[in-house]
């Protein structure tokens, strides 16, 4: 990196976060003096997210890679900020710092039972999967029936990784544990439930139509999940993504009618189901088993303006296993602002500013003066 020739004084920069966001930030200002992660290898949920039966989105890591290598950005992994470095010496070293920390945690789903064994956030089962570093190796796979709560292309890769075959991941980079761990699952029955109907899913069409090409798993959906409001009118005439799932879904429900043969497994779409409750198993003594053995719903129906209200009606799923993919929630920073309520850095349009931005200093140390464990 060469320091600039005009009269201004050389800025620096540390960016924490080297997922896509750290990555094309630091390109975009031509220069971080630092990019910082606490992993030691960068590219964050592209790394630890997409599943693995996605190369297409996997291969976004050659594209960062490229950024990377044009040689302007010095990477340096193993560092968690709040543990290994603090906001007071960042400060003292740099005039700015980016975070771009991400969301890597599930956010909560308050419903009793949400804690019994074989419930699950889907960001830990994503991790597994994408052999994250710092997750077991092994991951129980051993439900017959399956509850994946969620509609959004988060819930469709943890319902498709877990209804398929092991062996048609294996053309994939899936790692060997994660191979074999799925070759012993026994599961039947992947449910996946969403609290609105067919038309305000938030999957997007190729993710959706992906499922329909997956080898020996039926698709399963219920005509009486088929609400729409007047508003679920207007989205299908307005908006041609909408458009395209609902007439995606409509067809494979008549399409079902006419399979001459059963898959072994079967993909069950669920609309207008409100989780009330996982159930806990019963010993024959009446205990609890502190096991899941079925999920709680409320129907639900459509107000006209697409919004969800309870019908009274309950109804009850055996399954041993729920996956909860609700989305993913940002973590608190030490020493920065944190809204808890939304899991975000308070700001005002994407900006945030916690005290005034610092006049850049002719006096700042020369770039890489100290500490420098550039990658
Ligand atoms: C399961 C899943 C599947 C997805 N599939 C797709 C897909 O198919 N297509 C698509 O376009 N998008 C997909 N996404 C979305 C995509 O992964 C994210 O939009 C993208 O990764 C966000 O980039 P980011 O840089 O903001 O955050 P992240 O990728 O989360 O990167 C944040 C980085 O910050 C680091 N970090 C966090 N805290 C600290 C700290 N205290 N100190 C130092 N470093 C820290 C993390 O280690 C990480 O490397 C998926 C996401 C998930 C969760």
């Amino acid at each position: 990196m060469t320091e600039t020739t005009s009269a201004l004084p050389r800025r620096r920069v540390a960016v924490v976060g080297a997922g896509p966001a750290g990555v094309y930030a630091s390109d975009i200002l031509q220069r971080s003096d630092h990019l910082f992660d606490r992993y030691p290898a960068p590219f964050g949920l592209i790394r630890y997210g997409v599943a693995p039966d996605h190369p297409r989105i996997k291969g976004i890591i050659k594209a960062l890679h490229k950024v990377m290598e044009r040689g302007g950005i010095r990477f340096i992994g193993n560092v968690d900020y709040g543990r290994d470095i603090t906001l007071e010496e960042l400060r003292k070293h740099y005039d700015a710092v980016i975070f771009a920390t991400g969301a890597i945690d599930d956010a909560a789903l308050n419903i009793p039972g949400i804690d019994l064994e074989g419930s699950y956030g889907a960001a830990d089962f994503v991790s597994w999967y994408d052999g994250h570093p710092d997750y077991p190796r092994e991951w129980p796979l051993n439900a017959e029936q399956v509850a994946v709560l969620g509609n959004g292309n988060v819930a469709l890769d943890v319902a498709r990784v877990l209804s398929k075959h092991a062996e048609d991941l294996l053309e994939t980079e899936i790692p060997d544990n994660v191979y074999e761990g799925l070759q012993t699952s026994p599961v039947q029955d992947v449910h996946v439930f969403g609290r609105r109907g067919p038309a305000q899913v938030k999957f997007t069409p190729l993710e959706l139509r992906e499922l329909s090409h997956t080898r020996d798993v039926d698709i399963v959906l219920y005509e009486e999940d088929f609400e729409f409001d007047e508003a679920s009118d207007e989205s299908i005439k307005t908006n041609n993504q909408v458009k395209t799932m609902v007439n995606t879904l409509a067809n494979w429900l008549v399409e079902q009618e006419e399979r001459s043969e059963e898959a072994s497994r079967k993909l069950h779409l669920h609309f207008l189901h409100q989780p009330v409750e996982i159930v806990e198993g019963r010993n024959e003594d009446g205990s609890g088993t502190g096991k899941v053995a079925g999920i709680k719903f409320e129907r639900m129906e459509l107000d006209g303006t697409a919004r969800a209200q309870g019908t009274g009606e309950f109804v009850e799923y055996p399954v041993q296993a729920v996956y909860r993919a609700v989305g993913y929630f940002g973590s608190p920073l030490a020493d920065i602002p944190f809204d808890s309520e939304r899991g975000i850095i308070p700001n005002d349009g994407g900006g945030c500013s916690m005290r005034p931005v610092p006049r850049w200093r002719a006096s700042m140390p020369p770039v890489g003066s100290s500490g420098d464990r550039s990658a």
